[in-house]
């Protein structure tokens, strides 16, 4: 993101401890001790960037400082206020210890931290970003405050706590700045809307704050941008489109196809999505928060996420028809989503969405233990028409249930009822071997082509080998378009060299598309039904 000029933050920095956002607890303690008369002679302000800490530092000097002197808050009117603020007051010594200069300054600190005050009761050293020290510049400021001179208050600021010395920490009143709450930062840029005459959206105002991870600097910052850039209205699309942000409803879209396990609204979102240039890597991101805060909301600690209450509904209408399996499972599956480096493939996020709702359906046909008696392999039953009709019967009705697939045929479960008798793979065979290790099969790829498409494909959970021609293996798509993208040449090419690696010799590898009932029936398979015949479609 470009730098901005910093005007909005400059103009709308706090003058006051009571105009510091979201650090009740800080100015307040603050405010008491002004208000006794018991200044310490040196603060550190610890917390992270954009949170007040130099702004806090500030007010400070000014209210301690302030010819009006009020025990409290700084009058900001009389000379020494506007001095301070204006920052052209000689006792006021702000020093950042990132620059180069920090050194130096530390040096001459050292030297002329006992001079007396030129016009203010107090000298005011604010060190920001004081980790940042060197050694030599560190000891020579605890040095200093060691032997703290009258009439000087040193305020150190840092973002990192446990790069400071803990001989200065201890020798500091030490307080801790939090991250702003999404409230408080929309709050405040709704302030600077209404002051400067910016017509903001509040959801572009949200996102603002959002992506500002409680900084309120970036948060004005950004805002400060969008205003440059678009001019005095800033909707919700204009802030998506410079942070890159751009698929947020089909984000959510997709989440609500993989809990209705519509496979082909699925990946109709995603084509659409990529269609239009998005980018998935950060597409995917948004899907995986999305889920993350779908889970939170499952399991109770929506608050966790920090939602609009708007947002909040709608997960929790999501959720009441979702099980904790099934997000679960989708926030890992598209949690691992590797997409390659230009982002524009679609295809791992077609593999996390059908192998999300493949499970669920797994998860929906598998019966019961006491449901189904499971006949030992077939082998040990031959020709027993109770085995082969039973487990078939169960198994139907939750997987038409599901009706995941696009593309599927339509034909009726009848159709594949066993009519005639077809070979099942030997025992001990090649085909077998390949199918009981499928899963290594893949994870033995060669290294050079892990993290390929091919293999993706391959993991996916609607691919198995079901045949070996001589030096051909088939394997069987659920998916067309999986089968087609497989068929691709230099997908062809990885699937033929992880099959020849794990048998020891040179194979060749040819795609079949094997539609929905022929599952039906491998499903019946497993459970030990003999499939006689299956007819082609
Ligand atoms: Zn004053």
């Amino acid at each position: 993101m470009e730098q901005t000029s910093q005007v909005f933050y400059r103009r709308w920095r706090p003058q006051a401890l009571a105009e510091v956002v979201g650090q009740g607890p800080v100015t307040q303690t603050l405010l008491n001790a002004l208000a006794s008369g018991r200044v310490s002679h040196a603060y550190l302000f610890c917390g992270p960037r954009g949170t007040g800490k130099t702004s806090t530092g500030r007010i400070l000097a000014k209210a301690v400082n302030c010819l009006a002197g009020g025990r409290g808050e700084p009058c900001n009117a009389c000379d020494l206020c506007r001095a301070i603020t204006e920052g052209r007051a000689l006792d006021i010594i702000e020093i950042d210890a990132a620059s180069n200069r920090g050194i130096d300054e530390i040096r001459e600190l050292r030297e002329r931290v006992s001079y007396a005050p030129n016009q203010a009761h107090y000298k005011v050293y604010i060190i920001d970003e004081v980790h940042m020290l060197t050694k030599e510049a560190s000891n020579a400021l605890l040095k200093t405050l060691e032997e703290p001179p009258p009439q000087v208050i040193f305020i150190l600021a840092t973002t990192e706590i446990h790069k400071v010395l803990p001989t200065i920490i201890s020798r500091c009143q030490r307080f801790d700045f939090r991250r702003l709450s999404q409230a408080d930062i929309v709050a405040k840029l709704s302030h600077i809307c209404d002051a400067e005459g910016i017509q903001a959206e509040p959801e572009a105002l949200r996102l603002v704050a959002r992506s500002s991870r409680g900084s309120l600097r970036d948060a004005e910052n950004l805002l400060e941008q969008m205003t440059a850039y678009y001019g005095p209205e800033v909707g919700l699309h204009q802030v998506q489109a410079v942070l890159g942000i751009t698929g947020d409803w089909r984000a959510k879209e997709l989440v609500k196809h993989v809990i209705n396990n519509d496979v082909a609204a699925g990946i109709a979102t995603i084509n659409s999505a990529s269609g239009d240039g998005l980018d998935l890597r950060q597409f995917n991101r948004e899907v995986v928060e999305y889920l993350r805060n779908l889970l939170l909301t499952k399991t109770g600690s929506g608050e966790a996420a920090d939602l609009t209450p708007e947002d909040m509904a709608e997960l929790q209408a999501l959720a009441g028809q979702a099980s904790l399996p099934q997000v679960l499972r989708a926030v890992k599956l598209f949690g691992e989503v590797e997409l390659g480096l230009d982002g524009y493939s679609t295809l791992p996020l077609e593999l996390a969405l059908v192998d999300c709702i493949l499970a669920a359906e797994g998860e929906a046909s598998i019966p019961r233990p006491t449901a189904v008696e499971v006949p030992r392999p077939v082998t040990a039953a031959p020709a027993q028409p109770a085995a082969s009709e039973r487990p078939v019967k169960k198994v139907r009705p939750a997987v038409e249930k599901a009706e995941p697939a696009p593309a599927v045929n339509e034909a009726s479960p009848e159709k594949a009822e066993p009519v005639t008798e077809v070979d099942t793979p030997p025992p001990g065979g090649e085909l077998e071997e390949l199918r009981l290790n499928w899963k290594r099969v893949i994870e033995d790829a060669p290294a050079d082509v892990k993290r390929t498409n091919a293999v993706a494909l391959l993991r996916s959970a609607g691919v198995k080998p079901v045949d070996i021609e001589d030096d051909t293996v088939v394997l069987a798509f659920k998916y067309n378009l999986h089968k087609e993208n497989m068929e691709k040449p230099e997908n062809q090419r990885v699937a033929e060299r992880i099959v020849s690696h794990f048998l020891g010799r040179t194979c060749r590898v040819r795609c079949i598309y094997q539609s929905e009932s022929n599952h039906l029936v491998e499903a019946a398979k497993k459970m030990g039904a003999r499939v006689i015949s299956v007819e082609e479609k």
